[in-house]
């Protein structure tokens, strides 16, 4: 089976290094990148670049779509929002991400609520959404459970993603990461809202023996299936791995257990295409 990944990371930030050497165990490079694809069976990804401009650690890196030892094919992205540099200085910040929307490999918004006080709905997005709009491109949101302690979880609770929906129903929305521990909210928004669909990116960060556990765990499991059978919407549904915060294989066996083999073909391939539409130009142009 062809997989596309919908939910990556893919930049020289350090963070990344360290979660990808620390916590999933991977190897964090091109290399390493793409020999666990082609043992996974995943033909593209998705990229979601890090919210602000500032400068990568090393110079040369100009995007977020590079490692120290170069890139991999068929790796579109989404642009990520900074909210304070987008309220510091609104103009300059449009003009960065408008510029980078108009670039080959963008598919998508990605904002960070949690991560950055903001909720979805707060006024200083209203040109983000507008931009969504002008370029027919789904708004990916960060829901759910975030990284750093730091982090405020009201604003990043899936149910702040309804609002904003129903404002904008000419938007696709991605609640990424299906919103976990939220899942029954993600479950319900996706089944009420037609342009919401979720991602099961990052449910675990660990590595191999770590999903292994967490796999072998049946309340552990069954409170993701819950949510699953709950909506029955698996037209709605898409694989990402959230790499490097978790190897990709154990990831695909993961979500093989939780979604039922009859919809494999969507969550895995299928729901990606419809979501980010210029995948079908990749596979078109690389003949895969
Ligand atoms: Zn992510």
């Amino acid at each position: 089976m062809k997989i596309i990944d919908a939910h990556l990371h893919f930049s020289e930030r350090e963070h990344f290094r360290r979660t990808a050497e620390t916590v999933a165990e991977v190897a964090f490079s091109a290399k390493g990148l793409r020999s666990e694809y082609e043992i996974a069976g995943v033909t593209a990804g998705i990229v979601m670049t890090s919210p602000g401009r500032e400068p990568l650690p090393s110079s040369g890196y100009s995007r977020e779509l590079e490692l120290k030892d170069g890139s991999i094919e068929n790796l579109l992205a989404c642009i990520g929002v900074n909210p304070v540099d987008l309220s510091n200085d609104p103009g300059e910040e449009l003009y960065l991400i408008e510029k980078e929307l108009n670039m080959p490999y963008a598919t998508g918004i990605k904002l960070y609520p949690g991560y950055f006080p903001f909720y979805v709905t707060d006024p200083l997005y209203k040109p983000i959404y507008r931009l969504a709009q002008k370029y027919k491109m789904p708004v990916a949101i960060h829901c759910g459970d975030t990284s750093s302690a730091r982090a405020k979880l009201k604003y990043s609770h899936p149910m702040t993603v309804d609002e904003a929906a129903v404002e904008y129903p000419d938007i696709t929305f991605v609640i990424c990461h299906m919103g976990d521990p939220w899942v029954m909210d993600t479950a319900e928004l996706i089944s009420k809202n037609p342009n919401v669909y979720t991602d099961v990116s990052g449910m675990i960060a660990g590595n191999a023996a770590f999903i292994q556990r967490r796999r072998n765990t049946a309340l552990y499991m069954d409170h993701f299936r819950q949510a699953m059978v709950y909506a029955e919407q698996y037209d709605k549904i898409l694989f990402g791995t959230d790499w490097p915060i978790a190897p990709v294989v154990p990831y695909v066996e993961f979500i093989k257990d939780l979604v039922p083999e009859e919809h494999h073909q969507d969550v895995f391939f299928n729901n990606a295409l419809k979501v980010y539409p210029k995948l079908k130009d990749l596979f078109d142009s690389s003949g895969s």
